[in-house]
C-alpha cells in the first residue's frame, strides 16, 4: 500500500492534526452541511436536555474526512460535556476501557473511533455498559478470580465508522440514534474552504474555493488539504494571490482532476478497463492487480466513484460505466451496456 496515499484519505500527519485542529467546527452552528443529520440531533439534544438525561448512545456512519470527529466534538459543546477520544484499534484489552468507563461523568461522552474494529471481548464488555451503565471487570486469575460490578454514571457513546456493515448486530442493537454521513456537495465544501481560509488567513476568492471544493471527493478533509496545496502554489508562482487559474494549476499539478478524481482513482478505473474488460470484476481481483489492500478501496476508493457514478456494483462484481470511460477518454465498447444489467 502506497502509504503516502493511506495519510491522504484515512489519517493526519502531525502537522495537520494541528492545522486541522484549529479548523474543526466546534460548535453545531459551525458545521457546515449534513443538514438532515444536524436537525435532528438538535432535537435529541434538546428533549435530552429538558430531561436532564444523558443523550442516547450515536452511531455515526461514513467515508473518512467527512466529519464525524469533529461533530462528536460538536455534540460534547452543545451538551457542555467532556469528551473522551479512543479508537477501536487502541482499546486491546477490555481493562482499558475500565479506567476510560468509570471516569465519566453524568452525560460525558466517550468517542470510539473505528468502533468496527472493536475486538470480541471488548465489544461484549462494552454491552452491559452501554445499556445499564454497569462493568463486570474480573479480577485475578484461577481460583482466586472474583467478579466486580462496577457501577458507572450515564453517559453517552458515540461510534463513528467508516464500515457500518462490519458492525454485530448486538453493538449495532445498542444504539438508539444512527446517522449515516453523505458526500458534501460543492457549495458545502466552497464554504468549508471559505471558513478555512479565513482561519489560516489566506486571501480567496469565491470562485477559487468553488474549484477546490469541487475538486476535493466530496470531503471537507481533502477540502482543507487542497486549500493547503493551492496557498503553497500561489506563494511561489503567484505572489500568494489565490484566483481560479492558479487554483486550477495547482491542483492540475497534483493531478487532480476536473471531477475531483487522482492517480489512485484514475488507476482503479484503468486497471478495471484493462485488465478485466471493464468488469464485471470482483473485489479481491482488482485489489490484487492495483496491489491495494481491499478494505481500502472498499471504504476509500470505491464510495466516492460509486456516489458519482463512475462505477456500479452488480451481482457478479464492480462494472465501470460509459462515464468512466468518456472522462479517461477511451472509447466505450458499446457491448459493454450489457454487463450493466
Ligand atoms: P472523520 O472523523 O469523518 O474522518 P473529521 O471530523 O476528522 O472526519 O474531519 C476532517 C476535517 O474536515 C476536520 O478537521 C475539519 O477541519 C473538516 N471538517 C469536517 N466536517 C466539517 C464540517 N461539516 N464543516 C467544516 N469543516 C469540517
Amino acid at each position: 500500500m502506497n502509504e503516502e496515499r493511506f495519510i491522504d484519505y484515512l489519517g493526519e500527519n502531525e502537522e495537520e492534526k494541528i492545522i486541522n485542529l484549529s479548523l474543526r467546527p466546534r460548535t453545531l452552528g459551525e458545521f457546515i452541511g449534513q443538514k438532515n443529520v444536524i436537525s435532528s440531533l438538535e432535537i435529541a439534544i434538546e428533549a435530552a436536555r429538558r430531561r436532564a438525561d444523558a443523550l442516547e448512545h450515536i452511531l455515526l456512519a461514513g467515508p473518512p474526512g467527512l466529519g464525524k470527529t469533529s461533530l462528536a466534538y460538536c455534540i460534547a459543546h452543545q451538551m457542555d460535556a467532556k469528551l473522551t477520544n479512543t479508537s477501536g484499534p487502541a482499546i486491546e484489552r477490555a481493562g482499558d476501557l475500565v479506567g476510560i468507563l468509570t471516569n465519566l461523568e453524568k452525560g460525558d461522552i466517550l468517542f470510539i473511533d473505528e468502533i468496527h474494529r472493536l475486538s470480541k471481548v471488548v465489544e461484549e464488555f462494552l454491552y452491559p455498559a452501554m445499556e445499564n451503565f454497569h462493568i463486570d471487570f474480573v479480577i485475578d486469575k484461577g481460583p482466586y478470580a472474583k467478579t466486580v460490578k462496577f457501577n458507572l454514571k450515564p453517559f453517552t457513546l458515540i461510534g463513528a465508522t467508516t464500515r457500518k456493515g462490519l458492525l454485530s448486530a448486538p453493538l449495532r442493537g445498542r444504539f438508539g440514534i444512527f446517522f449515516d454521513f453523505d458526500f458534501y456537495a460543492p457549495q458545502e465544501l466552497s464554504l468549508v474552504v471559505q471558513r478555512s481560509a479565513q482561519l489560516l488567513e489566506v486571501q480567496i476568492d469565491e470562485r477559487s474555493c468553488l474549484e477546490i471544493a469541487s475538486r476535493s471527493r466530496g470531503s471537507p478533509r481533502l477540502c482543507n488539504r487542497l486549500l493547503k496545496r493551492v496557498r503553497d502554489y500561489a506563494q511561489v508562482r503567484a505572489e500568494g494571490v489565490i484566483n481560479r487559474e492558479i487554483a486550477r494549476q495547482a491542483l492540475d499539478q497534483i493531478k487532480i482532476d476536473s471531477q475531483g478524481l487522482d492517480e489512485m482513482d484514475r488507476r482503479y478505473l484503468r486497471t478495471i478497463i484493462h485488465l478485466h474488460q471493464g468488469g464485471p470484476v470482483g473485489i479481491e481481483a482488482i485489489a490484487a492487480s492495483l496491489n491495494e489492500d481491499r478494505g481500502t478501496l472498499e471504504d476509500v476508493i470505491e464510495p466516492y466513484l460509486l456516489k458519482k457514478g463512475f462505477i456500479v456494483r452488480s451481482p457478479r462484481g464492480r462494472v465501470v460505466t460509459e462515464g468512466s470511460y468518456q472522462h479517461l477518454n477511451i472509447p466505450y465498447p458499446h457491448q459493454a451496456q450489457e454487463k450493466l444489467f
